[in-house]
């Protein structure tokens, strides 16, 4: 096939988490291309030991490129807290002490201790952030970098079904928690499909891949 049709480009998505993957994949939908997730190659997650989403990032569509052979796509992403000093920040996915068994069940934990840790707090604005990477091949020296960020606050009781992670404890300036968006009203505001919406433009001039309608 040619490659420069869409129906030749395939991207790896560099993560585990079933919620972002469901999100990158509705965001990248426009391109047409083929996405995959890291698990389908029985990859395992990355190691993420940085201080910075950008060094994340880069780590993990560098391992996903690197051991598929293929392009790959990476998300790393937070909630910073005002009153925590930015906390948990780069450590959200583990901010409570690691629990073993599904996923829900961490995401669990850390909204108990961030509900713990913002008690008696007054000042409960937060963000969330999401750099994204895209990298052509693991060695590829031009990594694509976007980054998108939603504004919020803290709630005092976790409210809504949908989403995944924080979503049930942040408040948007409506007053619905993330939680209580639909899948498509949370890619239309939230961090990652920010950074989605900044890096289409990055991959139809660096990459030449343009969504269909375009
Ligand atoms: P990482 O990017 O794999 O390090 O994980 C990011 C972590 O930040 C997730 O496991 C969630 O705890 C949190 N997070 C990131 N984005 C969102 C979101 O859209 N909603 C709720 N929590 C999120």
């Amino acid at each position: 096939m040619d490659a420069s049709t869409p129906g030749s480009w395939q991207i790896v998505l560099a993560s585990g988490n079933p919620g972002k993957l469901a999100e990158l994949t509705a965001l990248l939908a426009p391109l047409g291309c083929h996405v995959q997730a890291q698990g389908e190659f029985q990859l395992a997650e990355a190691e993420e030991p940085h201080p910075t989403f950008v060094e994340n990032a880069l780590a993990k569509a560098r391992h996903a490129s690197f051991h598929t052979g293929l392009p790959a796509l990476a998300d790393d992403s937070g909630l910073c807290v005002d009153a925590l000093g930015g906390l948990p920040g780069v450590r959200s996915a583990r901010f409570a002490p690691q629990i073993e068994g599904p996923r829900a069940g961490q995401d669990a934990a850390n909204n108990r201790l961030l509900l713990q840790q913002m008690q008696g707090q007054t000042r409960r604005r937060a963000r969330f952030v999401s750099v994204v990477v895209a990298l052509r091949h693991a060695a590829d020296p031009e990594p694509l970098i976007a980054r998108g960020e939603l504004i919020g606050e803290i709630g005092h009781v976790a409210q809504g079904k949908g989403g995944f992670g924080y979503d049930p404890l942040f408040v948007l300036a409506d007053g619905r928690t993330l939680a209580q968006c639909g899948a498509e009203e949370k890619n239309r505001i939230s961090h990652r499909g920010q950074a989605l919406q900044a890096l289409l433009p990055l991959l139809r001039t660096h990459w030449g891949w343009m969504p269909a309608s375009t």
